[in-house]
């Protein structure tokens, strides 16, 4: 339905309690929008830098199966039940994005897969594929849940699947993972193959922990034809670790595969709509990625937005701008809420961040997020 900003401006007053934008957890003001600044109604979502916004990441859930040690701390304080956005309403708030020209959508969390009755969602936003108004639905899992789903998955309409693992040693990956069962990721692998779903592996390089162990890595995943992205790990809330051991700049683990390895790596024009940056290795025939936000940053690119499992809408992952999707879908009349739910996403992606400030060093930690990753959607 097209919207007409200039009537919702006018309704604003009504909604201005429930359309409101926050920084730094504090109400910085109604979401009032000055005239010209609201995307035209129609076109794609644009945020103030000129960046298309046509990806949109949804955590389902902040609940994990796993711990891992750059992620959140062993014993989360998870969110209230009763704040969690129901199904219904996460697909109602997706819908919006699609009708406002986001082409990707990826289910992640937490453990998307952990979450009840998930293939519902999946299924539910599969239409979108169907009516040709969605390129790409997909997921970020940790594999653990992966032998049940994969069938399924693939039948939906997933295509490819990012599955996240960063050892191949069982000791190691209950250590980084602090509860995993590296054998239950690996038949999921396994699932997920035989389903054709295309694998990408998601390593987050932790110094001192699978450093060593990365070219191994790379080297297994390209046997098995998967493609494989490596991730600086970023200062998203207290994990209860120390984030300036854990940070391994990928500028070194790249030095170490060219020049102690040997290894040819060639540029691929390859864009999957994500962070990465690909390259072919020549001797292991694979394609690898690097996704660098804190040695190399990303932003000027940046086409993402992420909703928590609360509804809260965040610009940026290393930002605190949020709009809260929720107050829109609980707040507004039923008949409304689309018209809602695409007014305010519309005027939050005016505030869109330029980029974030991640740096780690042994003398500081800039840009730290108050929130864990579970719970901004990885
Ligand atoms: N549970 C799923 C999984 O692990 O794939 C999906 C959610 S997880 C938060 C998404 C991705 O974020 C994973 O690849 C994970 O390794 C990565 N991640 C988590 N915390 C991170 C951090 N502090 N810095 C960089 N990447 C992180
Ligand atoms: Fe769970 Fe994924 Fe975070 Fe690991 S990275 S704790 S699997 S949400």
């Amino acid at each position: 339905m097209p919207l007409d900003a200039d009537k919702w401006r006018a309704e604003d007053a009504a909604m201005d309690a429930r359309t409101r934008i926050t920084v730094n957890g504090v109400v910085s003001g109604p979401m009032k929008v000055p005239a010209g600044e609201v995307a035209p109604a129609g076109g794609a979502l644009a945020d103030p830098f000129g960046r298309a916004i046509t990806y949109l990441r949804i955590s389902v859930t902040d609940r994990c199966d796993f711990r891992c040690r750059y992620c959140m701390a062993e014993h989360p304080e998870f969110l209230p039940r009763k704040e969690i956005l129901s199904l219904e309403e996460i697909d109602a708030i997706a819908s919006a994005f699609v009708r406002l020209g986001v082409k990707k959508l990826r289910l992640t969390g937490g453990e998307p897969l952990v979450r009840r009755n998930i293939m519902w969602l999946f299924r539910r936003l599969a239409r979108h594929l169907e009516s040709g108004d969605l390129r790409e639905l997909t997921l970020t899992t940790n594999g653990s849940q992966l032998a049940r789903y994969a069938k399924e998955l693939a039948a939906i309409g997933v295509k490819r699947v990012n599955v996240s693992l960063d050892t191949l040693d069982a000791e190691k990956f209950r250590h980084i993972t602090r509860r995993g069962d590296l054998g239950k990721v690996l038949a999921g692998l396994d699932a997920a193959q035989e389903a054709g779903l295309h694998v990408k592996i998601n390593t987050v390089a932790v110094r001192n922990i699978n450093g060593e162990e990365i070219p191994d890595i790379v080297r297994w995943a390209h046997g098995r034809e998967f493609d494989i992205s490596l991730i600086e790990t970023m200062p998203m809330g207290e994990t209860g670790e120390d984030r300036a051991c854990q940070y391994l700049p990928l500028s070194e683990v790249r030095a170490r595969l060219e020049e102690e390895l040997g290894w040819t790596l060639e540029r691929e024009d390859f864009d999957t709509g994500g962070p990465s940056r690909y390259w072919r290795v020549r001797e292991t025939g694979g394609r690898l990625g690097f996704i660098t936000p804190l040695s190399a940053h990303f932003c000027d690119t940046c086409n993402r937005v992420r909703l928590t499992a609360t509804g809260k809408l965040y610009l940026c992952l290393g930002q605190n701008e949020d709009a809260d999707l929720r107050a829109v879908v609980r707040g507004v009349p039923a008949e409304k809420v689309d018209a809602a739910l695409e007014h305010t996403i519309r005027a939050a992606v005016v505030h869109k961040p330029k980029g974030h400030e991640f740096a780690i060093s042994s003398e500081e930690i800039r840009g730290q997020m108050p929130r864990t990753m579970n719970v901004t959607g990885g």
